[in-house]
Formats: C-alpha cells, structure tokens, sequence
C-alpha cells in the first residue's frame, strides 16, 4: 500500500512516500481503506521525536482518517466489508480497569493512533473494531476525518471534564485550530456564552461566524484578560479553555473567575510556563487536564456532527503524496480549521 512514513526523526524533509506492506486485521480488527485523514499537532511533535519516545520505524503518523473497511478479523461483529466509517483515533486495550469501566481513554496500555502505532497517513489502516463508527450515506469522509480527535477531545474537556452549564461564560484562548474551533461549538451547544483570543483579524472573524460574542484581537490587545473582565462586568470567565499554555497561561489564571476552571488538552504555545501560584488558591482556581475522550462520548459526539449540530472547520485539502507540504503549513499556524489528506 502506498503510505508516507518516515526512518528516523526530523523536519518534514524525513516524511517518504513508497509501498509499505499492508498490515492484517487480527482477532477483534477491522482494516480501513482509507479515503481521507486530517492533520493533528501531534503530527509534528512525532515526526520531530521527543527524549523517550520509541518507535518501530518506519512509522506512519496520522490519528483521524475515514474510509471503507476492507478486511474484518477473527470474532468481529456487525461490521461490513465496504461499509463507510470514521475512526476513533483513542486506542483503549479493552481489557483494563479503565476500559471495563468506560473510561478508555484513561487506559493502562493507552495508545493515540498514528502516534505510538501505525497511523492513518496510508492507503489502509488497522484498528480495533469498537474504534470505528458507520458513517451516515452521503457524509463526508473529510469532514469525518477533521471532526474525529478535535471533536471528541473538546467533547470530553468541556463537556464532561469541565461540565460547562448554560448560562456560563466560557472563554477560548485560540480561535482557528481544529480543538479551539470545536470547543467554541462544544460550549455554545452547552449553552455557555463564549468569548475567545485570536491572534489575527482572520481568525477573530472565524471565532465570530462559530458563535462567539465577544472576541478580543490579541495582536491589537495584548493583555487580553482585562478585556475579558471588561466583557464580564469585572467578574471573569467561569471556564477558561488553554490549550496554547506557553505564554497564555498566566493571562488564563488572571481572566478566570473565582472559584473558576481552567480546561487544557494540549499548549501548542509550548508546555513550559511560570505562573503566579497565588492566582491558583487566591482565587480558588480548578485546573483540570484531559486528552481525547471515550468511545461512548466518540459515538455521542460523532452523532451530533452528523446530525450537522456541530461542524467541522476545513481550511484545505492536499494529496496524500504531499503530506510534507500539508505538515509544513500545519506548522506555520496560518491555517483555519482543519487540513485534511486525499488518499487514493
Ligand atoms: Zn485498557
């Protein structure tokens, strides 16, 4: 199968587009074919490498993809050769405490797809049975793609992390990456008013047009968290939502309220920051961190997307063949919702 991979870690120069051979789905998997995958930042942050991370190389990144299944294995049930699904990039062991109990995404033997095994940067893709969900006719496979990861992991931070009530005010920190523009929707079906930061004109307008009320322009107001108390009637944000973290944190813990949550899922900004810890007890601060989200809220929130309830941003499209380019602009943080990979 024609696949991108790469040999050993580096810039996007290492990614090499050839024939890899197809795997096989064991007892209990489904292959993919797949038709399309989207772009994560986790993309980048493997390709790069990192102290400690052990690979079998070469390796194929790439958690969202959508497609066909094309091979069932040993013992799977209600599931199709030809069917249409999106897959569920979360990899749970299905056997651990966590996983019996629902909570799969706090699994012992954890694994985020294209990340620590095979990803979805190829023409086929194996995966656990219960990680792929029908596709309704006609809904598109990208869209499917970029909905997966961003949707399931706004879902499970704001939602049943952060348990956001209507009549909040949830502020987004970052307006036009995948997770940001899904969490303004995740907050706004909540019922939540939401304000966010955006770095540029473009971007703020994109806030706008997914729902938020209130957006502040950082790159015309650098200190943005007396704007959000100026939008608050001096009380701040009951939910703050930072997943830039480098550089943002600090203004995150002075815009929230007291007694407020800070939700991450990730610090695109870079993981390291000094904060003032007197903000975190003096104002009785939360912060509360998650990644990805379970099965059941995949299937949950999956069905809201295709229910159009939510929608997936798409910045562009490149051919599976240009996955270097795709990861170059994903890099340069010009993008405006998703970008996606046509394969086949
Ligand atoms: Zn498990």
């Amino acid at each position: 199968m024609r696949s991108v991979h790469f040999h050993r870690h580096g810039g996007p120069e290492v990614l090499e587009y050839h024939d890899l051979p197809e795997p096989q789905p064991g007892p209990g998997q489904v292959l993919v074919r797949l038709k399309a995958a989207a772009l994560n930042r986790a993309d980048l942050w493997v390709r790069q490498g990192w102290p400690g991370l052990k690979l079998a190389l070469p390796h194929i990144p790439g958690a969202d993809g959508a497609g066909t299944i094309g091979a069932i294995g040993d013992g799977v049930e209600g599931l199709a050769e030809g069917q249409r699904v999106v897959i569920d990039p979360s990899i749970g062991c299905g056997r651990c405490e966590y996983c019996l109990a629902g909570q799969d995404n706090l699994c012992r033997d954890w694994h985020l797809l294209g990340e620590t095994i095979p990803g979805t940067y190829a023409e086929a893709v194996v995966v656990p049975a219960r990680n792929v969900l029908p596709l309704p006719e006609a809904f598109d496979e990208h869209a499917a793609a970029a909905a997966a990861l961003v949707f399931l992991t706004a879902w499970h931070s704001l939602v049943t992390r952060g348990r956001v009530q209507a009549g909040e005010t949830v502020l987004v920190v970052g307006a036009s990456g995948g997770v940001n523009t899904a969490a303004i929707q995740v907050a706004r079906l909540a019922g939540a008013r939401v304000l966010a930061v955006a770095s540029t004109p473009e971007k703020a307008k994109l806030a706008e047009t997914l729902g938020a009320e209130v957006v502040i322009d950082r790159s015309r107001d650098e200190n943005w968290a007396k704007a959000v108390y100026q939008a608050t009637d001096r009380r701040g944000a009951d939910v703050v939502v930072d997943n830039v973290i480098g550089g943002t944190l600090p203004h995150s813990l002075r815009a929230a309220r007291k007694g407020g949550r800070i939700l991450t899922v990730g610090n695109t900004g870079g993981p390291l920051v000094e904060i003032d810890n007197r903000y975190v007890f003096g104002k009785h601060l939360s912060i509360i961190g998650s990644t990805m989200g379970t099965l059941r809220e995949f299937a949950t929130v999956m069905g809201l997307v295709f229910e159009g309830r939510l929608r997936p941003v798409l910045d562009r499209t490149y051919p599976l063949s240009q996955a270097a380019a795709a990861q170059e602009f994903l890099a340069g943080g010009q993008q405006m919702g998703k970008i996606t990979l046509a394969i086949g």
